[in-house]
């Protein structure tokens, strides 16, 4: 779909540096080691494509990718990182934000959730975020390959309870996995979808 087309952009490091609000964009937020690099090369069909963020001195800022000429696709660097001095945090925060909340062409954010391990306090928190922001979000469910099928309910059920709490959660999940493949075609045919 979109194979070919997806370039890496820019680095991020302050609402004055965001490219120009001309098309529909959507953002992938999620914990760290949750498996969104992975899902988003597979989303766009190149290997490497965003490694780039997960490369030292790059982890603060919002990269940005070019679907074609419809769509920016916004890689959120990972959260949860205790390790990172607070004055960087904090940093950080106010930029995600101001991002959040000032982009107009934010269409959707895609909160990314492992499969494992279901909802966690800091993902509650990016949703807080989001609500707050009154930008619709999606879960994406990372890693199913790694749940047995018969297991999985248990966690769907969680994170669906989870949703339900906050007003800017869309009710469909997309249970995927980098690995095998799963849901990734789904998944694509939303971003696609949404303009
Ligand atoms: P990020 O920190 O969120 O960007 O996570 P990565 O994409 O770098 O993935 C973290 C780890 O999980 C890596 O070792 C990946 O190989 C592994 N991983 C990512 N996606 C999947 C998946 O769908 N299935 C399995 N089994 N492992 C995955």
């Amino acid at each position: 779909l979109f194979a070919g087309q997806v370039e890496f952009l820019k680095g991020v490091v302050a609402m004055d540096g965001l490219p120009p609000a001309d098309r529909a964009e959507v953002c992938f937020a999620g914990r760290s080691n949750v498996g969104k690099s992975s899902l988003i090369n597979a989303l766009t069909g190149r290997k490497a494509l965003a490694r780039a963020s997960n490369t030292p001195g790059r982890t603060q800022e919002i990269n940005y990718f070019t679907l074609g000429e419809s769509h920016y696709l916004v890689d959120l660097p990972g959260y949860g990182y205790a390790e990172a001095p607070v004055a960087v945090v904090e940093k950080w925060q106010r930029l995600l934000k101001a991002y959040l909340s000032g982009r107009q062409t934010l269409r959707r954010a895609f909160v990314l959730i492992d499969t494992r391990h279901g909802v966690k306090p800091v993902d509650e928190e990016i949703m807080r975020l989001l609500d707050s922001a009154a930008v619709t979000f999606q879960a994406v469910l990372t890693k199913a390959d790694k749940v047995r099928e018969q297991d999985r309910e248990k966690v769907l059920e969680q994170v669906r309870a989870a949703l339900a709490r906050h007003p800017a959660a869309f009710p469909d999940l997309v249970l995927t996995s980098s690995e095998k493949g799963d849901g990734i075609t789904t998944l694509r045919a939303i971003v696609a979808g949404i303009a």
